[in-house]
């Protein structure tokens, strides 16, 4: 960190605990400074800050890797590699668990940092060229282009935007190999299957797949090559964006596919396939018939008849399928008719749904693959390499929200983020103590904001907002959003980081029909309607069994839950919100298990340019990262420590009793010597291992002697 002090004038300083004034002003001042000098990467002790260039930067090369390969985080210029390196050099050296984990908001870097780490541990690994490592590599790299054609859409903010969360594991053997792993998914955004805003697009994999395919593959599908003919992905205006290339892409997409073991033709072609289904479903509408029945037919008969044949199912079982459903009353199985509008509603669930779980069957394929290459495995050379010794968890899951209207997706979205914010403090804080614990350090408490109470607010199982949400949603009769709404008054009213217009009328700046949370990264203003329809989730079960009944083997195994007959189905399936706050609640336990590395990614500007700085969009995301919260608390104790040797080895030449030649003693006395001689013990303690100075100055004046001689 301070190792190269006497160029932050120039440069910046590489650790933003060497401030000499601690406030967000210098904090964004120093960031500029430095990405204006190409250094995009910012320590904060270990915590790593990596503003996002705009343009490709030569600092990934071979050259660079060989650099930090094997370093301690301090001993080079910051950068991501330093992270990486220390989360496997941990993992080799003591068996540690690390997980990585990446922040930031949409477009600030995320899914390109976690790209470049795996880069880095591919690059590291494997020297020894063993075939079935090299499989596993090849499966952990290409399967990123497969997850990020069927989860990234181009959105306003961020051309390659990955609208789920990721989060990935890496088992390693004894040796340092990599020997499997799996990825798991979080919430994808599938309301973006059906509807896209001005200047969207749906998932990029749609239109690879139009730009890609072959013309008379895409004649056999049913399809033609123009995005603009389907209401899927024509609503955004946006089929095309300058800086994606969709038919390389969909070159890419195919090539990972054959090379992921689980994926056979027959498996990628029904995905095509059922891809295309979704296509033609969107481009279906409905007539209300005029009779006292009520009901509605399907107005295009043969894109009906292009949407079954590509699901495999008959027209009359898909027409049927979307016109109407069953329902158990008074003991009776009675056909109800939907109405045009209600059909079209049907339409956009069973679109949603096929994709949703072709999403999850896709990851579990990618998963299986990575399994098999582990586990049959004839050609590991020892027994043990079967075995993992110790596992890197990266996540890269989407980043704190606030739209211009918020619902049930963005409290999702943001209580992840209030969790992840929970498990920093605590981490961070934990780390922090357990070092002075061990080196025998008296440590100093700061406060700091604990955000648990907001946790608590959305996750608590009987009051939290979820659980009330739920509730609505069980309910019988006819609860609405608004009546949701009250109950959340009932609940919040008075409560710290609530509002609303029912419990402060005088508050003009919400709507009746909205909420507004103080998250710790800021307000946000939900608006309640459709929450309790997103919550529920339904999709009715004669879609789930006309799905099961299709032909496409595919198809079918994702909608098992068609299976059971309308008597058989009793209890309410889990709303989404209940399942979002168990993986939430499985990924904070996962983290909090291993060794914690933090990066910190901020997006310069909204324009995507490679030139220019908007001080005001830095200075939030600085804000709600808790940037500042994260340099006090570092500072609060020592704002550096260093090991005696190293310490030694840099300022010997300081004290004439260690330079030239050392009188006595081993790096911890001559340590003290040195720090003595510069009348600078005061603002030090010295720990078993390591020496802690309390204020940068005294770093600085180190430096400054340093460069003096
Ligand atoms: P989202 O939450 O929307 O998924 P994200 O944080 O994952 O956003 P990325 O997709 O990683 O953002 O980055 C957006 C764009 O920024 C990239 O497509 C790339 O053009 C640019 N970018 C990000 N990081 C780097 C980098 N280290 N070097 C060069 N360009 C970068
Ligand atoms: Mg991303």
């Amino acid at each position: 960190m301070a190792m190269h002090q006497h160029d932050s004038k120039e440069f910046g300083v590489e650790d933003l605990v060497l401030l000499s004034t601690i406030d967000t002003p210098s904090i964004v001042n120093n960031l500029q400074l430095r990405l204006s000098k190409s250094r995009i990467y910012t320590y904060i002790g270990e915590v790593l800050i990596a503003l996002n260039p705009y343009r490709d930067l030569p600092i990934y090369e071979k050259d660079t890797i060989t650099l930090y390969r094997g370093r301690a985080i301090y001993e080079r210029p910051p950068h991501v590699f330093a992270i990486a390196d220390a989360a496997y050099t941990s993992m080799q050296r003591f068996g540690t668990d690390s997980c990585i984990v990446i922040s930031g908001e949409s477009g600030a870097g995320k899914t390109e940092t976690s790209k470049i780490i795996m880069k880095y541990l591919a690059a590291i690994t494997n020297t020894a060229q063993q075939r079935e490592v090299e499989r596993v590599k090849t499966v952990l790299l290409r399967s990123n282009c497969v997850l990020e054609a069927m989860g990234c859409a181009k959105t306003n903010r961020n051309d390659n935007s990955s609208r789920f969360g990721k989060y990935m594991h890496i088992n390693f053997n004894h040796g340092g190999d990599p020997i499997g792993g799996s990825i798991n998914e979080y919430l994808l955004e599938k309301s973006r299957v059906v509807r896209q805003q001005a200047g969207e697009r749906n998932f990029h994999i749609f239109y690879q797949m139009l730009a890609g395919l072959p013309d008379d593959r895409l004649k056999e599908l049913g399809l033609t090559k123009s995005p603009a003919h389907y209401r899927y992905l024509n609503q955004g205006d946006s089929s095309s964006v300058p800086t994606l290339n969709d038919k390389n892409l969909m070159t890419e997409v195919q090539q990972a596919l054959k090379a992921i073991h689980s994926f056979n033709d027959d498996i990628t072609n029904q995905i095509w396939s059922i891809l295309a289904g979704i296509l033609h479903l969107g481009n279906l509408s409905f007539i209300d018939i005029d009779s006292t029945e009520g009901g509605s037919s399907v107005k295009e008969r043969a894109t009906l008849a292009a949407a079954a044949k590509m699901l495999a199912l008959s027209e009359k079982e898909l027409a049927e399928a979307l016109c109407g459903k069953t329902v158990a009353a008074a003991g009776d199985i009675v056909s109800k008719l939907h109405s045009s509008s209600e059909a079209e509603y049907t339409r956009d669930a069973m679109a949603k749904s096929i994709y949703e779980r072709l999403f999850s069957k896709i990851v579990a394929l990618i998963n299986d693959s990575i399994l098999i290459a582990n586990g049959e495995n004839p050609n590991l050379e020892t027994e043990q390499c079967h075995r993992s010794a110790s596992v890197i968890g990266v996540l890269d899951i989407y980043g704190f929200e606030i739209f211009g209207t918020n619902s049930f997706e963005q409290l999702c979205i943001n209580y992840c983020n209030e969790k992840l914010q929970q498990l920093f403090i605590t981490l961070v804080l934990k780390q922090e103590q357990e070092e002075y614990m061990r080196e025998g350090i008296t440590w100093m408490h700061i406060d700091y904001f604990n955000n648990q109470i907001i946790c608590d607010m959305i996750e608590s199982p009987k009051k939290g907002i979820l659980a009330i949400l739920d509730e609505a949603c069980a309910s019988i009769g006819k609860v609405t959003d608004t009546v949701f709404l009250k109950e959340l008054d009932k609940a919040f009213g008075g409560h710290k980081h609530y509002s609303s217009r029912g419990v402060n009328l005088s508050d003009k700046t919400l709507k009746h029909e909205q909420f507004r949370i103080t998250h710790y990264a800021g307000d946000v203003t939900y608006n309640v309607e459709g929450f309790m329809d997103k919550n529920r989730d339904t999709l009715y079960l004669d879609i789930k069994r006309s799905l099961y009944h299709s032909k496409h083997g595919l198809l079918s195994s994702l909608f098992q839950d068609g299976a059971k007959s309308r008597a058989e189905v009793g209890r309410r399936p889990p709303t989404a919100g209940f399942l979002f706050k168990q993986s939430m609640s499985a990924l904070a336990t996962q983290l909090a298990s291993k060794q914690p590395f933090y990066i910190r990614c901020i997006k310069p500007n909204d324009e995507k340019s490679a030139r220019s700085f908007d001080k005001e969009r830095v200075d939030h995301q600085v804000r709600y990262l808790g940037l500042l919260e994260n340099v006090r608390v570092r500072r609060a104790g020592f704002a550096y420590r260093m090991e005696y040797g190293r310490f030694l080895q840099r300022y010997k030449l300081l004290c004439k009793n260690t330079w030239p030649n050392p009188r006595r003693g081993g790096p911890k006395e001559n340590t003290q010597m040195i720090l003595g001689e510069m009348g600078l013990v005061k603002d030090c303690e010295a720990g078993k291992t390591k020496i802690f100075i309390r204020s940068p100055q005294t770093v600085f004046a180190l430096e400054e002697e340093r460069a003096k001689r």
